[in-house]
């Protein structure tokens, strides 16, 4: 005999209840319980976030509006509200982890651009990053925080309530959740687009539509960039005329990543980790007050490359880019690249890469082991170097210093293991392994460029080659901030200073005279110009080209040396101001002599002190030692 299931046993006796027990009764007490369980995912984050002073009371305030909605299908489907909530729960849960996350790591809250940066990565880049910054404390912290709403859950019940009631509950919910929406197009009588994008940046603070809506932004910005960038129909430079378009040459551009100049020997760091572009040093122009004016990969390249600066930061979209003119002047373009974005994933960076006529992507490994080490472009360079086109435009781009740094360099180049020439202030084990491995990295790093130009130099080309590195990295140079990585919200010298050299070749030099003045190489640059000391470099002239923002030439104009978010105006500041307030000179009076506190870094530390770095110029001993 099957056996007998409750709902017969309901349909055969009937029920002489009445309808309306204490039981079914709308209860509030249980509402608050299956609000709180939703509120719980962006509210935890959202309350620290106001408690500690990062953010305003928005995001709280809009937290405890949009938790609401997830209350609309418990309502409507009272028999299936626990389900509906525990996958609900599940989704919020996880899409919290990223926002919870990079609030322990930063001390931030998560915004559009990090958003875009984490699609830009990949996920063996990512479970390097959450690698290098995995502490013990998290898992302990992950189990309570997903504990709670656990406990939560099982304790949830129906609220009971007419269906009636419970409607129209639904409805309030609905109207509170759509405010911002329907006040802006019915009260305010704006547009439905505005409409719209009210409604989406009320929703933003609040898991897990913070990833959702950044996800659909990044891709809107993704295909816009691509159309943009590869359209067919940009219109060429005006007036343009190359120097040497009679001479056939090979000029080359090496990107290199997450190089912080000032821990490089060439530019007066204590340990020696560049030995190799110190022997060639005489052959080298070597700048060593270049700024990146982005933290980030795809921000910083993208002013770097085109007209695009901090003032305008979408000409990249709008006038022809870096690669765009090389061609027009009639070079063979080419990309290698290193970097691991390129996995079959279409990115910003890719985008940027394919506007060459040809590209090498080395780095197609999806596997957890993503390092594949930069020496992988020396055959490919070498080979395109032996292509027989007379003009070529080569640029690598390199994986550089990215980290997990240990992943960065093979074994043979473990150079710096000991700990007694460390700073006083690097004490923790893993504080002073990542330090060792970050200059293993740059000692590795300058292995790969110097070969590069030793590649260049053997097959006796006409041109030069450029290297530069993307922005840079902070791994624990301060003592009273040890931190290690980005963040544009907390700007460090470390994070900003980049390597920049160039070498030319005899016959270059000869037909494409510099005049090498002696405060040359110290002169305050912003990466975001290099798209006119490229130019200048080559000889190529076009009318709207700007001479006084190269920094090779004798008009040479200093300018604000701006870093921030562009997208934030009133945020960006000067490196000047903001890194060597001691040098806060109006820089339009800047004329003359570089005041003292702008002269190149004279080393003031010693390692037998134990302090870090010779290399501190002046302007960061104020940093030290403010
Ligand atoms: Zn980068």
């Amino acid at each position: 005999m099957p056996p007998v299931s409750h709902t017969q046993v309901h349909i055969s006796e009937p029920d002489f209840r009445p309808k309306d027990t204490g039981q079914d009764r709308f209860s509030m007490r249980r509402f608050l319980a299956w609000f709180l369980f939703f509120f719980y995912f962006s509210g935890v984050h959202q309350t620290i976030i106001y408690f500690s002073g990062i953010a305003g009371f928005f995001g709280l305030t809009q937290a405890l509006v949009m938790s609401l909605l997830w209350l609309v299908p418990v309502m409507l489907f009272p028999a299936h509200g626990k389900l509906i909530a525990g996958i609900a729960g599940v989704v919020l849960w996880a899409s919290s982890l990223f926002s919870m996350g990079y609030l322990a790591l930063y001390h931030q809250d998560f915004s559009q651009s990090v958003i875009f940066i984490t699609f830009e990565s990949n996920w063996a880049e990512s479970s390097e990053f959450l690698h290098s910054y995995f502490a013990w404390w998290m898992l302990p912290a992950l189990a309570i925080y997903t504990l709670i709403p656990w406990l939560i859950w099982r304790r949830l019940q129906p609220v009971g309530g007419t269906p009636l009631t419970r409607l129209l509950l639904a409805f309030a919910i609905c109207l509170a959740v759509c405010w911002p929406m329907l006040d802006s197009v019915i009260i305010n009588k704006d547009s439905l687009a505005d409409g719209f994008n009210e409604q989406v940046n009320s929703m933003e603070p609040v898991a897990p539509w913070q990833l959702v809506m950044g996800y659909v932004k990044y891709r809107q910005a993704l295909s816009n960039v691509e159309n943009r960038l590869l359209a067919s129909d940009k219109p060429p430079l005006e007036g343009l005329v190359d120097s040497n378009a009679d001479t056939p040459s090979t000029l080359v551009l090496v990107i290199g990543e997450s190089t912080n100049s000032r821990r490089m020997g060439i530019y007066g760091y204590y340990r020696d980790t560049t030995p190799r572009l110190k022997a060639m040093s005489d052959e080298l122009l070597v700048f060593d007050q270049v700024y990146a004016s982005r933290p980030y990969t795809v921000e910083s390249l993208e002013q770097a490359l085109s007209f695009a600066d901090q003032l305008q930061p979408k000409l990249h979209l709008e006038m022809p880019t870096l690669v765009d003119v090389m061609k027009q002047a009639g070079y063979r373009t080419y990309w290698i690249t290193n970097q691991q974005t390129q996995t079959q994933r279409n990115t910003l960076l890719t985008t940027f890469s394919k506007q060459t006529d040809e590209q090498v992507y080395l780095n197609n490994n999806r596997s957890q082991n993503s390092a594949q080490y930069d020496e992988a472009v020396f055959r490919p360079f070498e080979d395109l170097l032996n292509r027989p086109e007379s003009k070529k435009f080569i640029l690598v781009h390199l994986i550089g210093t990215h980290r997990a740094y240990r992943y960065r360099y093979p074994d043979t180049f473990k150079i710096f293991n000991n700990n007694e020439d460390l700073p006083p202030w690097v004490r923790r084990k893993r504080h002073r392994r990542e330090y060792n491995e970050y200059d293993n990295s740059i000692m590795y790093n300058d292995f790969v460029v110097a070969s590069l130009i030793e590649q260049m130099k053997e097959s006796s080309q006409n041109g030069y080659l450029v290297y530069f590195a993307d922005h840079g990295e902070e791994v624990y140079d301060y003592p009273h901030h040890l931190f290690a990585g980005r963040e544009e919200a907390a700007p460090t010298p470390a994070m900003y200073s980049v390597p920049f050299l160039v070498w030319r070749s005899d016959s270059w030099k000869r037909n494409n005279r510099i005049d090498v003045s002696y405060d040359m190489t110290h002169r305050m640059y912003s990466l975001s110009d290099f798209f006119h000391t490229w130019m200048d470099l080559a000889g190529i002239r076009f009318s709207g080209f700007d001479p006084g923002k190269s920094i090779i030439s004798r008009w040479y104009t200093p300018g604000p040396v701006l870093i921030g978010n562009p997208a934030k105006p009133d945020a960006l500041v000067d490196v000047r101001q903001k890194f060597f307030p001691a040098a806060a000179t109006p820089v339009t009076t800047m004329t003359g002599p570089v005041p003292e506190v702008l002269q190149p870094p004279t080393p003031a530390y010693a390692p037998g002190y134990g302090a870090v770095t010779g290399t501190m110029p002046v302007l960061d001993q104020w940093m030290l030692n403010p």
